[in-house]
Formats: C-alpha cells, structure tokens, sequence
C-alpha cells in the first residue's frame, strides 16, 4: 500500500503545502568530492583523461573518443525493422511539434526612426548527452537533436557512456538513432568526463580535434548533474535534472487499473522515481493500492518499481476537493503530471506548474516518452515553477538590435541624460551630449 499524506480538512499556506508533500531527490554535493577531480583532469588532460575514467567508471575505453563513420553506419544497418519503423515515427511526430515552435525576428518601431528587434540565434555547437548506464534511451536521443535541429544548430554532438558488449562503442540502438537524424559526430564517452570533455573539448587518439561545445542538454545520473554544475558558466546548460516524476490528479471517474499502470511506468525508470496520487477520492486511492498490488507481482522490474514505490518521494494524497487538489499539483509542480478527472482538459487549462500536462485517459506520460511529439526532457523536482522541458528555445539566443537615427535619438535625449544622471554614471549622459556636440565640446542637450 502507498503511503498516504492525508489534507482533507486543513487548509495548509504552501510552505506547508509544499513541505508535507512526497518528495525525495538527489543529494548533488555529496558525489561533488568524486567528479571535481575527474572534471579538472579532462580540462587538463582532455581525451586521455576521459577515456580512461571511461575504463574506471564503465569497465571499458574504446579506441577513440569519436565513433568512426563505419560503426555508426553498421549499426544503422543492422536496426530491428520494428524498432527503426518506429523511431522514424518518433521523429517526424517530434519534428511537426518542433518546427512549430521555431522563432521569428520581431521588430518595434519604438518611435519614429528607432527601432528594436529581437532575432534569434542559433547556439554554435551544442553537446548532447544521452545517457547509457542502466538502460538505452534512443528516445533521448531524438529528443534532444530533433529541437536542436529545428533550432538551426549547425554543429552538434551526441556523447553517450561506451558499452563494454559493444566494443567500447555506445549501444547501437544509439548509434542508429544518430544514423536515422543525419547526426554524424557520436562520442563514447558518459558520466562526469562525458560532461568536462564537451566542456572543454580536446585531441582524440586518432589526432583528431575534439571541439569544446557551447551548450550541454540532456538528461543523466548524478554523476553528471554534479558535473554540469561544476562546468555551467564554462558552459551553458539545460538543467540539472533528478529523478524522474509522475503526479496524477484523479477524481472517482478515475479508472483504478489505468492510474496504477501509469505510476508503475514512471517507478520503472529508477528507484529513486516518484509516483503521487493525488485524489478526493478514497474510494479511488483503495481502489489504486489494490490496482497496484496485482500489477506490481506482474511487472518486469518489479524490484525496482517496488523500491520506488515504497519511497518517501512516492504516495497518495487526499484533499477534499478537485480545488485543493490542483493548489496540491500546482505546489509540488510534477515533472510529468495526468489529469485523469472528468471534464479533463478543463482541469488542465487550470494548472499552472507542471513539465508536461498529460489529458485523460488516452494521453499516458508513455505516449510523450515516445511518439506523441511533445518532448521528454522535462524539468523535475519541483523546477517547473520556473523552468520548461526541452524546445526549440533552449537552443536559441535572443538578440537585441537597437536601431535609432539621429532625429529619435534627439528626441529622448534628455531623459537619457536625466537617468545617467540619477545613477551618478554622468559618462553615460556624456556619450549621447559627444553624438550632438560636432566640435568634440560637451553642451547642453535640448
Ligand atoms: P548515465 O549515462 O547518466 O550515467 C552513466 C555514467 O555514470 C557512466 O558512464 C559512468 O561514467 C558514471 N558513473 C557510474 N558510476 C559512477 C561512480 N561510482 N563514480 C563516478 N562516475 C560513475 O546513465 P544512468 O546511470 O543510466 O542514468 C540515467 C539517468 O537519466 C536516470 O536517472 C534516468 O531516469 C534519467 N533519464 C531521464 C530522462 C528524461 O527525459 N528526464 C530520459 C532518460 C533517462
């Protein structure tokens, strides 16, 4: 049975709120003793340094840092039909959506002759993580090249953990996913040195450059989140990802057997996952336990969910109402969150936190992990009270051009003058005097 936090009948300030709710995480710190020297001998050392904590941390160095052209080719080649047919689904499913979310130049006329417009470019180069511990995630792959793409990234470089039963090399379902989105340059290279080689680039052993990126997306263990924090500023980074979460809000037309199926599919990942219910229902909640107790017995990694499922970060919540129910989800602001209440997607258009909002019983947080178009790499443990998942905006700069003639620049000059003045920088009132004082003599702007 899952652990139940009971707030019918109380009417908690959301530091309370956020306070009882389920929720567990990662400490960051406490692995920073680990990665900090490993960052600083790839800054150093680059290639050599990586490939040899490779062979520390994943029992295996490849030849080289980058995959060559023909082990990528192969294993593009050899791809399961079903499974490259439904990556290419994948793929244009996450392309449509993306492409959508492509940015146009805006201009203002501020005034008459001044103008400012907001362009959008493109990031130089960006590294993108894929992680390879555990499990092989092409899906992230996708994820994370389909919105750099769409963004007009031109350089862009996947790095994913080597396999020590492929050679050395990333999985090769990895590698096909490369294949399938026109990504040439893989590196097999994962965890923090992974992360510090991106960062700071350097020689393979083939003599070949490696170049240092300007951003690192996508998501992995804690081994690498210590490491983007240590590299952010360095470089840019998308965030610093922990576990993975589920939060379901559910009324009594809730199905019992669909709510379980769905907080077992998140607990799946890790055991450190969270699954929260959150319901006015009891009979509902009774309802998902006994749900869960069937499913669980059935489910492969049953150990794994079990754990997940038993864990602080996991549970039931009760409320009162559909009301208290949605300042619940709005407080704990659930990387991945189901509405599965009547009138669904009026529910939804009422949550103001959430990664992804996931409506009714026919939009399970699976369909989003692969095929339904939206992304997958979404901001956790709380953080989407300010942050977004994956887009085609994280990969783009805004840049302001400001363009004003002479005559507007006139116009506003004074007020220019007053401000400078107002923060004692009277050098900054003295660069708009200079552009009306031909003789090179400061005067008076009129
Ligand atoms: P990973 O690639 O993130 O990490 C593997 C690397 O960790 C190894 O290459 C190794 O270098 C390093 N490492 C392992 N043990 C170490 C140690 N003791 N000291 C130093 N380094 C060590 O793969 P993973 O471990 O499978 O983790 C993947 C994570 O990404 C999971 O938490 C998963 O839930 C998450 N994930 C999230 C999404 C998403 O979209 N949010 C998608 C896929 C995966």
């Amino acid at each position: 049975m899952l652990a139940r936090t009971d707030l019918r009948g109380s009417t908690p300030t959301l530091a309370e709120l956020r306070r009882a709710l389920p929720r567990g995480g990662t400490d960051v710190n406490a692995v920073l003793d680990v990665v900090t020297p490993v960052v600083h001998q790839v800054a150093e050392r680059g290639a050599r340094a990586a490939l040899d904590y490779g062979a520390r941390f994943d029992g295996i160095a490849p030849g080289s840092v980058r995959v060559p052209a023909d082990v990528i080719a192969k294993a593009a080649a050899d791809l399961d039909d079903s499974v490259g047919e439904a990556l290419r689904e994948s793929i244009l499913r996450a392309r449509k959506v993306h492409a959508d979310q492509r940015r146009a130049t805006t201009r203002t006329d501020v005034v008459d002759g001044g103008t400012v417009s907001e362009k959008w470019i493109p990031v130089r180069r960006v590294g993108l993580y894929v992680p390879g511990g555990n499990a092989v995630y092409p899906s992230s792959v996708i994820m994370n090249v389909v919105p750099a793409q769409e963004a007009g990234v031109g350089s862009l470089v996947v790095a994913s953990p080597p396999q020590k039963d492929f050679g050395g090399w990333p999985h090769p379902t990895i590698l096909a996913a490369c294949a399938l989105l026109g990504v040439d340059e893989v590196w097999a290279v994962g965890g923090a040195q992974g992360v510090a080689l991106l960062t700071y680039g350097g020689v393979d052993t083939t003599g070949e450059v490696l170049d240092p990126v300007d951003l690192i997306t996508g998501p992995g263990n804690i081994y690498v989140t210590a490491a983007k924090r240590l590299c952010r500023g360095v470089v840019g980074i998308d965030s610093e990802a922990g576990p993975t979460e589920i939060a379901i809000l559910a009324d009594s037309s809730a199905d019992a057997g669909i709510v379980a199926s769905d907080m077992i599919s998140q607990a799946e990942h890790d055991v450190l996952a969270a699954s929260v219910l959150v319901t006015d229902s009891v009979e509902l909640a009774d309802a998902v336990d006994a749900a869960l107790e069937v499913q669980v017995a059935a489910t492969k990694h049953r150990e794994r969910v079990t754990t997940a499922l038993s864990g602080k970060q996991s549970g039931i919540v009760l409320v009162d109402d559909l009301d208290a129910g949605i300042a619940v989800v709005d407080a704990y602001a659930a990387e991945h969150l189901e509405i599965q209440t009547r009138d669904a997607a009026a529910v939804a258009d009422r949550i103001t936190n959430a990664g992804a909002i996931f409506v009714g019983p026919y939009a399970p947080v699976s369909l989003g992990d692969y095929c339904a178009g939206s992304n997958h790499v979404l901001p956790t443990s709380g953080s989407a009270r300010f942050a977004s998942g994956l887009s085609v905006q994280t990969f783009l700069k805004g840049v302001h051009v400001i363009d004003y003639d002479e005559a507007a620049l006139r116009e506003v000059a004074a007020k220019v003058v007053t401000l400078a003045d107002a923060e004692d920088l009277p050098g900054h009132g003295d660069a708009v005097k200079q552009r009306f004082a031909p003789t090179g003599v400061i005067t008076e702007v009129r």
